[in-house]
């Protein structure tokens, strides 16, 4: 496979699936060399059987793929998962068990203790956690992507929670209806309406973001100490998901300190140097109606999150927005720098 490691890909012919294959298409270190879905696909030319929705023509050599079953055995050390989240659990496990390394994208194993919940600029230390998986008898691992709305506030605020402390979070999304994967949302449900209501996404939100920002110790991640309030909502945008966060800290933190630490977030070499990482991973955007999905979702090629309008906020300390796209960050551009990662940190061998 010309030098490239060969990777696989459940769940290929999804929302989330197709993201994957278009940003593995002319990766540096990885090559797809299969793809896998349901058994209603499985067995058909991918190019005959995918609701191709990217913006550009599906890679002719991966079109002619014939789509798998997900199950083993699948090529490659890294299987990236994509799948409908009602049967991707012990999918995902047969791959760990059969001692691949499984990045996924689904909720099943996130709040798992010995699974990281990863955002590598944010929390690069839990990836150790993927080698308490061997105590499951595995020999390959699960690491977990955050939800999509997550991964853009975490990375947004791990800058502010890192010089100042969080103590209380109030955020309210405007989700894009790419989130809720293909068909999703009924166009007569979204087509000039809001939804307030995304099932299980302000859970999700509540948990995940404390688990990121946890300290790693002896017996796991503690979480962070920190109250969240979310609100969540769909809106008719396609892609990016847009956030307006109130953001409490354990001292007093004034809009330059802010603006002052997210423009300094350090980026770790050992993330930095990685095909995907976005330089800077959060930009700051001082335009008063900014950000916006139309103008700044593909900063960073969709890998950095922007945050605007910090100022004041009456009842907390600041108010902000942050904008992040959810199936780039949120899906399948941070799983592909996850997987980078591995291959850096030297837990997958690059071909000879
Ligand atoms: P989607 O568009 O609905 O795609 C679902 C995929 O799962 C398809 O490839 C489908 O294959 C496959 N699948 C369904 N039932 C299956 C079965 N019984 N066995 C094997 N494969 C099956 O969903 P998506 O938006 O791409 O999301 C995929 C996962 O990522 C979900 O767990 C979702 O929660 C998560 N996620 C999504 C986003 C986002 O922004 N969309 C962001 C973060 C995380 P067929 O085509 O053959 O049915």
């Amino acid at each position: 496979m010309s030098g490239r490691i060969p990777v696989s890909v459940l769940g290929a012919t999804g929302t989330v699936g197709q993201k994957f294959v278009r940003l593995l298409a002319d990766h540096p270190w990885f090559e797809v060399a299969a793809v896998a879905a349901s058994s209603a696909s499985a067995g058909k030319r991918y190019g005959d059987v995918v609701r191709w929705r990217e913006p550009v023509p599906i890679p002719e050599r991966i079109a002619g793929l014939t789509v798998q079953e997900s199950a083993p055995p699948l090529p490659g050390p890294i299987v990236f998962g994509a799948l409908d989240a009602e049967v991707a659990g012990p999918i995902e496990q047969a791959f760990a068990r059969a001692g691949q390394y499984v990045v996924t994208n689904t909720r099943n194993h996130r709040m798992e203790a010995d699974v990281p919940l990863l955002i590598p600029e944010a929390n690069l230390d839990h990836l150790a956690l993927m080698d308490r998986q061997r105590d499951r008898g595995w020999p390959g691992a699960i690491l977990a992507n955050p939800n999509c709305s997550t991964a853009a506030l975490v990375l947004a605020l791990a800058p502010l929670h890192q010089a100042f402390g969080i103590e209380k979070l109030f955020v309210s999304t405007m989700q894009a209806v790419s989130g809720a994967g293909y068909p999703g949302v009924a166009s007569l449900d979204i087509v000039g309406n809001v939804v307030p209501y995304i099932g299980n996404e302000e859970e999700k939100i509540e948990r995940e973001s404390r688990k990121i920002l946890g300290t790693l110790g002896p017996a796991g991640v503690t979480p962070a100490e920190f109250a969240v309030s979310a609100h969540t909502n769909r809106v008719p945008t396609i892609d990016g998901h847009l956030m307006t966060v109130s953001v409490g800290f354990r001292r007093r933190v004034t809009p330059d300190d802010a603006l002052a630490a997210l423009r300094a977030f350090p980026a770790n070499p050992r993330v930095a140097c990685l095909p995907s990482s976005p330089t800077p991973p959060v930009e700051v955007e001082t335009r008063m109606d900014r950000p916006q999905p139309r103008l700044d979702l593909e900063r960073g090629r969709g890998m950095a999150v922007t945050v605007g309008r910090v100022r004041p906020c009456p009842i907390l300390d600041l108010r902000l927005a942050l904008l992040g796209h959810n199936t780039i960050r949120g899906a399948a551009g941070q799983a592909v720098q996850i997987a980078e990662l591995l291959v850096a940190e030297g837990r997958v061998d690059r071909p000879a």
